[in-house]
């Protein structure tokens, strides 16, 4: 089986299909200020690229596909520390995995330092820049601030010629680092700090990955880029809104130089994602910190990360449209990443069955040694594609440890003792008799018996049992190794720490789980590296480019199936959502129709005007994100609970998210009319979780338990001794029980290997049944493990 992404496309003109950018461009094209349209996409090579710089790769090349003009592709490669060729390769392979087209145009600024170095000989000549001798700190104190205007160097008014000297001489390495710099002669009282005598030339003793010792001299960001943007014949130069200061200072270089074109800076948002960091100077702390296991790890936010995680081009090319190009910064939620991620692997990735944590069942009733050859189409049927393959049934099967319940809630649609549920494609099975290991009591085996489907697909009793379990034949089935991966980091802004701490404290020590034990369906022993699959009813993988091999596949877990609540909000009227599996079962329940992720605004559009309104309120008045605001809106049970939990407690943000997202998981099937939970006590709960009482993963359990048998929060708090231990002598005695317990893994730690942390915080929380306060637990052991 082969279900290899194809490569994508060119990158076209879809991201770039409506946006502000896109009209200067077309005014131009139609005022004849341009016939051509020339972008660049030009990154430093001092790193991996990651999905901010994707928006901007789609945006430029798919600008200049979309006019018919040209997109080159530039490295601005003008500071020898941190540069690198592994950067420039791996960037080149990421842009055209994503579908960047450069044709024949690839430039290196360090290419043009001849060029530059004259044009700054000429601006000197100009009497437009000077040599400037002071020192850092001094430089510092002239510069102003920005209420008071700057003060002029005292070499400010050194002669032409003596500046065309000490220039050649700074080139021919007579100086030290920091003795002089070329400054632009600009303005020291201008409101724009920028344009207080800009520094454009310094003097850098390293070594360039490209030029090696050729210079000793390198020009600065602002007038390398300009004039690259003008040598080249760029005609828009698009960056992000960090750079909209600089503006002034790139058209006052290509105006006061003899350039051979005239380039222009536009500005739009860079592309912020919750619970993930943008910058490659952190991306590259946590590579080298050994925190993740490089930059291709899956868990980064990097192209080579989402590429090895099983994340497609164009997933992140439709991710891109949907947040559109705007001119002020916001915050993409990343859960509206992965939603286009799992509309593109739904359309792509075969359903098959793998067990992740198998437990084992015998069907009593089955002979031993039959095999039946089932045939079980890969894709559901509103999906439209072909192909199946067989799934043999025999006496011992596997199915999940989760879908047993010895001692299970009322509906519960899954395995008990006594409970009959559909083997999925096959017949139905019912829990006889429960077999334990006698030393731990542990469940280690199910005697069940085997129901064949009657020709209309129900079971012979006439029984319709709803759920519907995956599973695997234990003599055919193929040991796997799958690894499950979360988000990186455990809070929304992970690089936004308090004075002193360090974004590192925000790692997620759960962001990998590995699963060795796992048992897929023996179709899987061909697939392929690099293929997509959905294991039903978990989520969506990717067999690893890295660590497969030929019959010994490595599912990596791109991302999980959505939960039944979003299609329950979305599919109104209010409608039970499926206990079991999503698809088609043998006959009985319709196939389910997949929810096409609209685009938020479209959403919004659908809504009823009233209804609309109310989402714009929400939005505006509440802070709430748009996609919560616009599931609120159009339920009315929803919204009340909503307005119930903050008049209980303030904080709406944590009321739309419990309601809509925390409360969902538990609800399962209820519907949204009978809501188990009101306001006043998910409002109390959130209060808890506020004033840090307990954490935000206690606060699911209390809710569960809320759900099941009622009752106040505090007191099920107060009860059952789930206070948060914050308390640091409680704690650290865990945590010196916990190192003393391990000291293989405490030497190993300290020998460099800093990726045990997240075993050591692992070993603490659970020691504190998940009640520890992390931050704490992290700054405890980061102490007493130095
Ligand atoms: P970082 O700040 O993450 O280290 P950078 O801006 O230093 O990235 P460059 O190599 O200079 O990285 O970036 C190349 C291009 O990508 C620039 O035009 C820059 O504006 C754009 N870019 C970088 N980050 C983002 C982002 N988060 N969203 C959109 N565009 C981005
Ligand atoms: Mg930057």
């Amino acid at each position: 089986m082969t279900t290899q992404s194809p490569r994508a496309s060119d990158a076209d003109s879809s991201v770039a299909a409506s946006n502000f950018i896109r009209n200067i461009i077309a005014e131009d094209l139609a005022a004849g200020r341009h016939t051509r349209v020339v972008t660049r996409f030009p990154p430093e090579p001092n790193g991996y690229l990651h999905i901010g710089h994707a928006k901007s790769i789609l945006l430029n090349f798919g600008l200049a596909a979309d006019f018919g003009g040209a997109c080159h592709m530039r490295f601005d490669d003008t500071n020898p520390a941190a540069e690198d060729m592994e950067y420039v390769e791996s960037i080149l392979r990421d842009v055209r995995w994503l579908g960047g087209d450069w044709g024949d145009k690839l430039f290196f600024a360090s290419d043009y330092f001849e060029r530059l170095y004259a044009f700054a000989v000429e601006l000197i000549q100009k009497g437009r820049a000077y040599v400037c001798s002071l020192s850092e700190a001094e430089t510092r104190e002239l510069r102003g601030t920005v209420t008071e205007p700057g003060r002029e160097s005292p070499y400010r008014n050194r002669s032409v010629a003596e500046s065309l000297d000490l220039f050649a001489r700074m080139r021919a390495g007579e100086f030290p680092e920091g003795a002089h710099v070329l400054r632009a002669k600009i303005d020291m009282a201008a409101p724009n700090m920028k344009m207080r005598d800009p520094p454009i030339y310094r003097i850098k003793r390293a070594r360039h990955y490209r030029t090696g010792d050729a210079w000793c001299v390198y020009p600065l960001y602002d007038f390398a880029h300009s004039l690259s943007d003008a040598i080249e014949g760029i005609t828009h130069s698009i960056c992000t809104l960090e750079f909209e200061n600089n503006r002034e200072l790139y058209d006052w270089i290509v105006e006061h130089l003899d350039v051979p074109s005239r380039p222009r800076q536009y500005e739009f948002a860079r592309l912020n994602l919750s619970y993930t960091v943008m910058s490659k100077r952190k991306l590259l702390a946590l590579v080298k910190g050994g925190l993740v296991t490089g930059w291709d790890d899956p868990r980064m936010p990097t192209i080579a990360g989402l590429r090895r995680r099983g994340v497609t081009p164009e997933a992140i090319r439709s991710f891109c449209e949907e947040i559109g190009v705007a001119k002020t910064n916001s915050m993409v939620d990343i859960a509206k990443f992965e939603s286009c991620v799992r509309d593109d692997l739904n359309l792509r990735a075969p359903r098959v069955m793998a067990v992740l944590r198998p437990l084992r069942v015998v069907l009593e009733n089955y002979p031993e040694g039959q095999v039946e050859e089932i045939d079980a189409p890969y894709w559901p049927e509103d999906v439209p594609r072909e192909g199946s393959r067989k799934v043999p049934l025999s006496r011992v099967l596997y199915i999940e440890r989760d879908d047993f319940l010895e001692d299970p809630p009322k509906k519960w649609f899954r395995l008990a003792p006594g409970q009959q549920v559909r083997l999925r494609y096959a017949g139905f099975i019912t829990c006889r008799e429960v077999v334990r290991n006698e030393a731990t009591g542990e469940v280690v085996e199910l005697r069940c018996t085997y129901d064949r489907p009657t020709k209309s697909g129900e079971a012979p009793d006439g029984r319709k049992p709803k759920g519907t379990l995956h599973w695997v034949s234990a003599a055919h089935a193929l040991p796997a190794e799958v690894r499950l991966y979360d988000r990186l980091f455990t809070v929304e802004r992970p690089d936004a720490v308090e004075e002193g701490k360090d974004f590192l404290e925000n790692l997620n020590p759960g962001s990998l789980v590995v699963l060795s034990g796992c048992q897929v369906e023996p179709s899987l022993s061909t697939v392929e590296k690099g293929s997509h699959v959905q294991f039903e009813r978990q989520g969506f993988f990717f067999v690893d480019p890295v660590d497969s091999a030929p019959g010994a596949p490595v599912f990596n877990r791109t991302v999980a199936l959505k939960d039944s609540w979003s299609r329950l909000s979305a599919e109104r009227p209010a409608r039970a959502a499926e206990p079991a599996p999503a698809g088609p079962a043998a006959k009985a329940p319709p196939p389910e129709p997949r929810r096409e992720r609209a685009p938020f605004e479209e959403r919004l559009a659908r809504l009823d005007p009233a209804r609309a309104e109310k989402a714009r309120h929400l939005i505006e008045t509440r802070g709430i994100p748009g996609d919560d605001a616009v599931v609120l809106a159009d339920d009315d049970g929803l919204l009340r609970l909503f307005e119930e939990t903050v008049a209980a407690h303030d904080n709406p943000r944590g009321a739309a998210n419990w309601v809509i997202h925390s409360l969902a998981r538990e609800l399962k099937d209820r519907k949204t009319g009978d809501l188990p939970v009101s306001g006043a006590q998910l409002g109390e709960l959130l209060a808890l979780i506020d004033d840090g009482t307990i954490s935000g993963k206690i606060a699911k359990d209390v809710l569960a338990e809320i759900m099941q048998h009622g009752g106040s929060p505090k007191a099920i708090v107060a009860q059952r001794g789930l206070r948060q231990v914050a308390d640091e002598g409680a704690l650290e005695r865990i945590v010196d029980q916990i190192i003393a317990g391990h000291p293989g893994e405490v030497s190993r730690f300290r020998a460099g290997n800093s990726k045990l942390i997240g075993f050591f915080v692992g070993q603490v929380m659970k020691a504190s049944g998940g009640k520890a306060n992390p931050d704490l637990v992290n700054t405890l052991l980061a102490r007493k493990l130095a």
